[in-house]
């Protein structure tokens, strides 16, 4: 089986010393020098390779995400019709997610945007306790990540909310799901955290209407993609004191342009789409294990649904 492997340019090595290390045999082409189209049986990408270069293989029978997202892979014109896509479901990947989440729920709950400005001024100034137990967390995404990022604030004695698409239950979190769900979580969310795959039932599902029923003075925390957020209503949330903070990850579009309003806000934490990055050797193994199975026609893991968009 012929490989495609197509990745930023500065990954390329590390990914194929990966994948060669579990199974010396494979056969793997560097995008864009893929050799002869009718090898490549899979073809393992980065988000932003383009799906229509894909439809050149005759025989792929398996692609490969690189990553946790597949938004990019299946907008228009999305895979080739009938080819399975997978995506990489890793601990390192939900490891760091937690830590960054963890980090900024921190970093809000602590006051520490209050006590970095008053630093900068050299005011001496104690402001009132913070109260674990009554910080109230509301989770959109309970998958791989949110659920672990939810275990993590539990474990530090947040009361800790959920949002699915189909009714879930977690041990310990207090779940919702569908529109009257997302309100009631939203109206007791003082932080609300993003980490939903992006497909058109989410994007731009925190917009002035879900801003506006949280508590006043809540926080936002985004991780999953930008295209969760509408800019100008969090802009304006933000300006009014609605919103007393956010930390966001991940932008539209990314880079960020410098003159972006985010770069220079005061109540703005920004990450350039670093919460989480793929380790090769870490995901390397579930990779090679699919395929392994593609060949034998074994079930495949971590499926991307289409019709779900994610
Ligand atoms: P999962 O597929 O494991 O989980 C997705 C969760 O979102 C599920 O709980 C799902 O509900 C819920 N969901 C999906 N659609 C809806 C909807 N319409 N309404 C309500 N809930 C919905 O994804 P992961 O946790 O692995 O990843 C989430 C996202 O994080 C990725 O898609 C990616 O965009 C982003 N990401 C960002 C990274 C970064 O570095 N910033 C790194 C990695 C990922 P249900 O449980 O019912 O299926």
């Amino acid at each position: 089986m012929a490989v495609l492997l197509s990745t930023k340019a500065n990954a390329m090595e590390a990914w194929r010393g990966a994948l060669l290390a579990l199974d010396p045999g494979l056969e793997i082409r560097m995008f864009p020098d893929a050799g002869d189209p009718a090898a490549i049986e899979a073809a393992v990408v980065w988000t932003s390779h383009d799906m229509a270069e894909l439809r050149r293989y005759p025989n792929l029978k398996l692609i490969v995400s690189m990553g946790a997202g597949v938004d990019h892979l299946l907008r228009p014109p999305g895979p080739p019709p009938g080819i399975p896509v997978a995506r990489l479901v890793d601990r390192m990947l939900t490891t760091q997610m937690g830590e960054w989440v963890l980090l900024n729920v921190l970093r809000f709950h602590r006051q520490d945007l209050e006590y970095r400005a008053l630093q900068r001024d050299r005011h001496w100034l104690e402001l009132p306790a913070p109260v674990t137990a009554e910080r109230r967390i509301g989770i959109l995404g309970l998958g791989e990540l949110g659920s672990h990022a939810g275990g993590l604030l539990r474990g530090l004695g947040f009361p800790v909310m959920g949002w699915t698409r189909r009714p879930r239950q977690v041990e310990g979190v207090e779940t919702f799901h569908g529109e009257e769900g997302l309100a009631a979580m939203a109206a007791r969310s003082d932080i609300l955290i993003c980490l939903l795959p992006l497909t058109p039932a989410t994007r731009g599902i925190v917009d002035a209407r879900l801003l506006g029923r949280l508590p006043r003075g809540a926080f936002v925390i985004n991780g999953a993609r930008g295209g969760h957020v509408v800019d100008a209503d969090l802009l304006a949330a933000l300006d009014s004191g609605q919103v007393a903070g956010a930390a966001l990850d991940v932008f539209q579009p990314e880079p960020l342009p410098p003159e972006h309003p985010y770069w220079a806000h005061p109540k703005v934490i920004m990450t350039p789409h670093a919460a989480s990055i793929t380790i090769p050797a870490s995901a390397a193994p579930q990779v090679v294990e699919n395929l392994r199975r593609a060949r034998t026609g074994a079930p495949l893991l971590n499926l991307v649904d289409f019709a779900a968009g994610y």
